[in-house]
């Protein structure tokens, strides 16, 4: 790979691959495997990541909302396509890019019931969400008498799948109550399906699901997190390639004397002599401020450069005052030597913010 010249957020399509197959040999061949893509793909992109998905035969992929799945439609991808989250304003557009609604609440049912009426369509696929101990989204095992009969009374829309979503499906101190949340959706299933002439299918593990819980695999899992490289767990990550390096380049060195400061509100205070290098990458890329002041570190010709002084909108600095370097040297901010993982640890995240957080100002460039 050559060396980069400016930040770039480096997108290894083929790690995707790896890492597809790898969930994949996790579960039952019949089982169906749903791709998330919300939020560009957790920072990547969505419409390369999933064309590529869609290229491996990905059953189903999803997004948070309904203008992310209209992009990925208005682009070609024909997959089917699950909307998480989406709101009543949107159903028009919606059902005209033959998306599928997570349906979770009766106000969203009534309202999408309205919206198909109008169109005159009939058994639109949707999909009934529940909530078993999230607290986020979804009806409650109380809500199914009264639901089936609503959906039972009409053709507009039909129930394609059931599912849930666990809370802590990465915390082995939390497996009662993810047992508890998968035994709630297994009784609900049963009671919704004998009400219904047809069967939907059925989901509720999401990555860490997968890998911790597959006896609940149902009909589907769901994958994010783990399709970009991450298992919630440093022995799952031996086995997973990270689909994103963010990379960028030392734009000038400093020579400065000790008690000199550096960067905004003079945070940083040198005791000696040193050599610091400024990046051009800030919080406005998605560093954010958290990182600077000593907490997290970069990569310089292989070694740790702690970043120091607040972070800048559009630069950070760094101490490379013991590390052989020169103004154009790559600098790696994650990615090889560096996972998300780490470099969202060091200020208390995880990296699902962390890559999600990438703005769209740093350009993405494409391995495949
Ligand atoms: C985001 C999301 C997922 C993916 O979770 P990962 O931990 O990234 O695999 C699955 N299901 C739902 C409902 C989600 O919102």
């Amino acid at each position: 790979m050559p060396k980069t010249n400016e930040t770039v957020l480096e997108i290894d399509l083929k790690a995707l691959e790896h890492n597809f197959n790898y969930f994949k040999s996790k579960i039952k061949s019949t089982t169906k495997f749903l791709g998330v893509v919300k939020a560009f793909a957790y920072g990547n992109d969505a419409l390369k990541i999933a064309k590529k998905l869609e290229q491996l035969n990905v059953d189903y992929l999803a997004v948070a909302y309904t203008d992310e799945g209209v992009g990925l439609r208005k682009s070609g991808v024909q997959t089917p396509i699950l909307v998480l989250h989406p709101q009543p304003i949107n159903f028009d557009q919606l059902v005209e890019n033959n998306l599928e609604p997570s349906i979770y609440s009766h106000k969203i049912l009534d309202c999408f019931l309205n919206a198909v009426s109008t169109k005159e369509l009939s058994k639109y696929p949707v999909h009934l969400k529940f909530n078993t101990g999230l607290n986020r989204l979804g009806f409650t095992e109380n809500d199914v008498d009264a639901l089936i009969k609503k959906i039972n009374a009409q053709e507009r829309f039909k129930i394609t799948s059931i599912f849930s979503h666990l809370a802590a499906s990465e915390d082995a101190n939390e497996q009662e109550f993810t047992l508890s949340q998968i035994e709630a959706f297994t009784r609900i299933s049963s009671k919704i399906e004998a009400q219904l002439t047809h069967t939907p299918f059925k989901h509720i593990l999401n990555t860490s699901g997968i890998l911790n819980y597959p006896k609940a695999q149902f009909d589907m899992v769901r994958s994010g997190i783990g399709l970009y490289g991450f298992g919630n767990d440093i022995e799952i990550d031996t086995h997973l390639k990270p689909v994103a390096s963010l990379k960028t380049i030392i734009s000038q060195i400093h020579q400065i004397k000790s008690n000199n400061s550096v960067g905004y509100n003079r945070a940083f205070t040198s005791n000696k002599s040193m050599a610091t290098a400024t990046l051009p990458i800030g919080h406005a890329d998605g560093i954010g401020r958290q990182y600077g002041n000593g907490k997290a570190y970069v990569l310089v010709n292989g070694k740790k450069a702690p970043i120091i002084g607040n972070v800048c909108m559009d630069m950070i600095m760094i101490n490379v005052t013991d590390i052989p370097c020169n103004e154009g040297d790559e600098v790696i901010i994650f990615g090889k030597g560096n996972s998300a993982e780490e470099f969202a640890a060091t200020a208390n995240t995880i990296s699902y913010e962390l890559v999600t957080g990438i703005s769209q100002r740093v350009k993405r460039v494409f391995i495949n």
